[in-house]
């Protein structure tokens, strides 16, 4: 039934989505590879649909360059590597899956709190370079310890249950009143935060009021010998300042899985042209450096392959937009065997005063059987649901929709 539509996955996205959308029609090309911008201008012009992680970028160029484009998938959290607006205004949809990894990242922190406290890395490196170094100086256990994470969203509030089962105490600091999950305990200020943890993890979005938030006067208020992890993004943290802060042992040692500049592909080195003090943190010994795998696990790419993949398939199927990070949300009730001679109309336009009047009289001549619309930003988007309808009437329904002076999709 979507013969004709073509859909191009990126970064190795599960086989299971690539099957999926093979079973319903769908021609599929997929790579295990990003897309640099060059590549996406000659290749985008032909596909209906793209799926993306986080390496691949859709610059405003890019949409510009797609007129074929309905819908954009991030298989992943993030959707900061879409223009989005630029995305909006052409009247693509932006999906992605906002938690379904939020389990395997506050997992991989977990690991991370006790290599960090028991030296892990620098033990196992020594022993596999041939030294046996058998000690417990600066060892700790992780129980009884004061746990403090930044951003209480879905990954810090997983993480404050298992850390709570492991003996911690666990503080927190978000922007929101959230209510704490068990013996938590969240407080008013960064700085108390800092000041009180013995680890502090962070879980915050990138945004502007969140890039650098921890710098050389936050990493002075964190306690003498205390840990940082970052698994958010890697502008969140001044890493030239958590260098010097490591150099002079006020910090004990840190995790880092994220980082401002990452490689597009894996065996890219990871160098000074990457990231300037590159070569510095990668001779810190009490620094665990990770490639981005917080969320890379089989449960977690599964998920969101499954989740990514339903919501592109109830767009391109059905037109519904719930999920949609840059996009109104509309949707109305499941098409069923019964809804024969029914069709759905999908009218994606500008958000400017009149058009809903231009809409219904373009579809007044027909039994409008439900209808819904919303607005969010420059973009509005109206879906209807009309009954009575034979396929012949369609070219003509269409044409009469699509005049509309407003329009961007129909
Ligand atoms: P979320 O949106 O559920 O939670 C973020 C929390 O941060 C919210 O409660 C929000 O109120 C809070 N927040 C926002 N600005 C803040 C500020 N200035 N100070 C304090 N709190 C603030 O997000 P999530 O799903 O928990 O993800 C958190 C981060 O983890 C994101 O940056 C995401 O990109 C990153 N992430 C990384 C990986 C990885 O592989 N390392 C995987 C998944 C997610």
């Amino acid at each position: 039934e979507n013969e004709g539509l073509r859909i191009l996955l990126l970064e190795n996205i599960s086989l299971d989505a690539v099957a999926a959308f093979r079973a319903q029609g769908y021609h599929v090309d997929h790579s295990s590879k990003a897309m640099s911008e060059d590549e996406l201008l000659e290749k985008i012009g032909s596909y209906h649909a793209i799926g993306i992680r986080s390496k691949t970028k859709i610059t405003e160029r890019v949409v510009k360059a797609a007129p074929k484009l309905l819908v954009i998938g991030c298989f992943c959290i993030g959707t900061n590597q879409v223009d989005l607006q630029a995305a909006a205004r052409a009247g693509i949809p932006v999906f992605n899956s906002p938690f379904s990894n939020s389990r395997s990242v506050a997992e991989l922190v977990m690991s991370e709190l006790i290599a960090l406290s028991r030296q892990l890395f620098e033990r196992a490196y020594e022993l596999r370079t041939g030294i046996w170094n058998k000690q417990s100086k600066g060892c700790w256990e992780i129980r009884g310890k004061t746990l403090g994470i930044v951003g209480y969203g879905h990954i810090g509030s997983q993480l404050s249950v298992l850390a709570e089962a492991f003996g911690m105490r666990v503080l927190f600091y978000d922007v929101v009143n959230i209510m704490p999950l068990g013996q938590a305990r969240q407080v008013e200020s960064l700085a108390k935060l800092l000041g009180e943890s013995d680890f502090v993890t962070l879980h915050v979005p990138e945004l502007p009021e969140t890039i650098n938030m921890i710098s050389k006067a936050q990493l002075a208020q964190m306690k003498k010998g205390s840990y940082l992890i970052n698994n958010a993004r890697g502008r969140v943290v001044d890493i030239p300042a958590l260098v010097d802060a490591i150099k002079s042992k006020h910090i004990a040692g840190a995790a880092l899985d994220v980082f401002p500049s990452e490689p597009g592909a894996n065996g890219t080195p990871f160098d000074d042209q990457l990231n300037s003090w590159a070569s510095t943190l990668r001779e810190l010994p009490n620094v665990i450096l990770t490639p981005h795998i917080g969320g890379s696990t089989e449960e977690a790419q599964k998920m969101i392959g499954d989740e990514v993949a339903q919501a592109l398939s109830r767009y391109l199927g059905y037109g519904s937009t719930v999920g949609a990070v840059n996009f109104p949300e509309v949707d109305l009730r499941a098409i069923t065997a019964e809804h024969i001679n029914h069709i759905r109309v999908c009218h994606i336009h500008k958000n400017q005063p009149g058009v809903l009047k231009q809409v219904n009289e373009a579809l007044s001549p027909y039994n409008v059987e439900k209808q819904y619309s919303d607005s969010k930003g420059e973009v509005a988007y109206l879906m209807a649901d009309i009954a009575d309808v034979s396929f012949k009437e369609l070219p003509q329904l269409k044409q009469r929709i699509s005049s509309i002076d407003a329009n961007i999709i129909t």
